[in-house]
C-alpha cells in the first residue's frame, strides 16, 4: 500500500518504511503523505496519557506499516533511560514578565533538551535509528545504509550517539568548519564507534547541505554503492522518520498543561519555535492538523533571517549575506522543510512545488501568489532576532526568571515578547531547543560577565554565577579525545562518503 510520495511529484507511492529507509525521494522532494490529518488523534483521552502512550498514538497514525509491537518496541527502546527528565520534554512555567507585550496567557517553556546530546534533535534522533532498523529488516535484503547528514551543530552528534555501533547502520556527518561552537565540536570528533565517520567542511551549512543533496542525486554513486551492498539514507529533518517523533511533544505539552490545571482541554494554545531548517515548527503544524488545538505557530528566525521574509512578503531569497551568529543551528538560508509546509498549504500541488524548488534551485528565489502566502499567515506568525537582542533576551530571562536560556531558545523568548499574542490563545508556549551549556561562551557573555579564553572555564563559569550544573556529558568533554581532525572541500564530500560507505 504506497502511502508517502514526492513533494514534487504524486506518480510513485512507497511505504513509511521505505520513506524512512530511503530518506528522500528519488526526484529530490520529500516524502508527503496525503493521508495526514483525514484521520484525527482523541485529543481528550491523550491528555491524560504519558509520553511514551502519546508517541505509539502519534507514531502508530503516521507510520501505518509497522505494527502496534513494533512501533510499542521503538518508544520503548527510545526513550526509556535516555532522557533525564520523568515527562521526557518537560514544560517550565514562567511568570507573565516574560512578554512586553501584555498578555493574560500562562506562558511554559518546553524544554526539550533532556536527552544524551543536550539538544531537541535528541528527541527525533533516539527514535529514528530504531524505526530503521525495522524498516531494513522488512526489506530483508542484508543491504547497509550509510547515513550521510550536514550539520549545523546539533543534528550531527545526536545523530552520531543516535547510530554509533547500530547493526547495519554507518553514519558519516559533515559541519561547516569553524561555525559550531567549540563544545559542539568536540562533541563531535570525539564520538565513539566503529561505524563513524566526522569531517568538517570548507564552507557553510547551506553549502554542506545542498552537496549532501547531490550525493544522493548522483546515480552513479549509487550503483557503485549498490555493488557493494551500501544504500544512502539521511538522518536530516528531510526524513520522515525524524519529522514524525517531534509531532509527539506537541501533544505532550498540550497534556502536560491540561493537567496542570493551566488551560482546558480544548483551549488552544500557541507555541514559539526557534526555526532554522523548518523542521521543528512544521511538526507543529503535522499536530495542528491532526487535531491538536493549535492558535498559531510563531515562527522565530535569528540574523539569517529569510523565513521571517518570506512570511512576511511572500518571497524567499536566499540571495543574500551569511551570518555566522550565536545560534549556529539556526544560521540556515535554505530551509528545507518549507518545501512540505507548501505543499500541504497548496492543497497538493506538486506541478507548484516542483517548478517553486527549481526556481530555488536555479535562482536562489521564489515567489508565492499572495492566496497562497495569505494561506500560510493564517496559520504562521513570525518574528526575528538580531545578536544584541538574543543577548538581551537571555539576560531579561535570567533577571526576570532565574532560568538561564540558550542563544537558540533566546530568537524565540525575544519573539514572543514582540509578537502579540493570537486571539483566543489560553497559553503560550516556547520550544527550548538546547541546553544553555552548548552555548557557554555566549550564554556567560549575554550575562555581562568576562569570558575565559577557554571554553571550559566559560562553563565552570557559568555554574558558579548561575548556581546551575553543566550536563556530566558536556562537562567531561574537557578531557575526552578527538579522534576525527579531516577537513574536506564540497566538491570531496562525496568521495569521502564512498570511501567510508566502502570501509
Ligand atoms: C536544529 C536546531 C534548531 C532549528 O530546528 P529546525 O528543525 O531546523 O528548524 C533550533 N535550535 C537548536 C538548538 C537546534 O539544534
Amino acid at each position: 500500500m504506497g502511502l508517502y510520495h514526492s513533494t514534487r511529484s504524486a506518480a510513485d507511492s512507497v511505504s513509511s518504511k521505505v520513506a524512512i529507509r530511503t530518506g528522500i525521494a528519488p526526484d529530490g522532494g520529500l516524502y508527503v503523505s496525503d493521508a495526514l490529518g483525514s484521520e484525527k488523534l482523541d485529543v481528550n483521552a491523550l491528555v491524560g496519557q504519558g509520553y511514551h502512550a502519546i508517541a505509539r498514538a502519534v507514531l502508530g497514525l503516521l507510520l501505518p506499516d509497522y505494527t502496534e509491537d513494533e512501533i510499542a518496541a521503538c518508544v520503548d527502546e527510545a526513550y526509556t533511560g535516555t532522557f533525564a527528565a520523568d515527562e521526557v520534554t518537560p514544560v517550565r512555567m514562567l511568570g507573565n514578565a516574560v512578554s512586553p507585550v501584555p498578555t493574560t496567557a500562562a506562558t511554559g517553556v518546553l524544554e526539550l533538551f533532556h536527552g544524551p546530546t543536550s539538544a531537541f534533535k535528541d528527541v527525533a534522533l533516539q527514535m529514528l535509528p530504531r524505526l530503521m532498523a525495522r524498516a531494513q529488516a522488512s526489506a530483508g535484503a542484508g543491504e547497509r545504509i550509510m547515513i550521510v547528514t550536514a550539520t549545523s551543530g546539533d543534528t550531527g552528534k545526536a545523530a552520531l550517539a543516535g547510530f554509533a555501533d547500530a547493526p547495519g547502520c554507518g553514519i558519516t556527518v559533515f559541519y561547516p568548519e569553524g561555525k559550531v561552537s567549540r563544545v559542539q565540536e568536540l562533541q563531535m570528533t570525539t564520538q565513539e564507534g566503529s561505524n563513524v565517520a566526522v569531517a568538517a567542511v570548507r564552507g557553510n551549512f547551506d553549502d554542506a547541505q545542498s552537496a549532501v543533496k547531490r550525493i544522493f542525486a548522483d546515480r552513479a554513486l549509487a550503483r557503485r554503492l549498490a555493488d557493494a551492498g551500501v544504500v544512502l539514507s539521511s538522518a536530516n529533518s528531510i526524513n520522515v522518520g525524524r519529522l514524525v517523533p517531534q509531532v509527539v511533544y506537541y501533544f505532550a505539552a498540550y497534556a502536560q498543561l491540561v493537567r496542570a490545571g493551566k488551560i482546558a482541554c480544548g483551549d488552544a494554545v500557541e507555541f514559539c519555535v526557534p526555526t532554522g531548517n523548518f523542521g521543528d515548527v512544521l511538526a507543529g503544524y503535522y499536530a495542528k492538523l491532526l487535531g491538536l488545538p493549535v492558535a498559531k505557530l510563531i515562527v522565530a528566525a535569528d540574523k539569517n533571517n529569510v523565513l521571517f521574509d518570506f512570511l512576511t512578503t511572500g518571497v524567499y531569497d536566499r540571495n543574500r549575506p551569511f551570518f555566522t551568529t550565536t545560534s549556529p543551528s539556526m544560521d540556515i538560508l535554505i530551509s528545507s522543510n518549507l518545501e512540505r509546509m507548501l505543499y500541504y498549504l497548496s492543497g497538493g500541488d506538486c506541478e507548484l512545488i516542483a517548478r517553486l524548488m527549481a526556481d530555488l534551485a536555479e535562482t536562489g528565489r521564489f515567489e508565492v501568489a499572495p492566496e497562497l502566502l495569505a494561506k500560510i499567515q493564517e496559520v504562521f506568525a513570525c518574528g526575528w532576532a538580531d545578536e544584541d537582542q538574543v543577548a538581551a533576551a537571555i539576560e531579561r530571562c535570567w533577571e526576570t526568571e532565574r532560568y538561564v536560556i540558550d542563544p537558540h531558545t533566546a530568537c524565540g523568548y525575544h519573539v514572543l515578547g514582540q509578537v502579540a499574542p493570537a486571539e483566543g490563545a489560553a497559553a503560550r508556549v516556547l520550544l527550548s531547543t538546547a541546553n544553555p551549556y552548548k552555548f557557554p561562551r555566549a550564554v556567560l557573555a549575554a550575562l555581562g560577565h568576562e569570558t575565559p579564553a577557554d571554553d571550559f572555564a566559560c562553563m565552570r563559569e557559568l555554574e558558579r554565577v548561575t548556581s546551575t550544573t553543566a550536563p556530566v556529558q558536556l562537562a567531561s568533554l574537557e578531557t575526552a579525545r578527538a579522534r576525527f581532525s579531516d577537513v574536506v572541500d564540497v566538491p570531496a564530500m562525496g568521495a569521502y562518503v564512498e570511501q567510508a560507505a566502502l570501509k
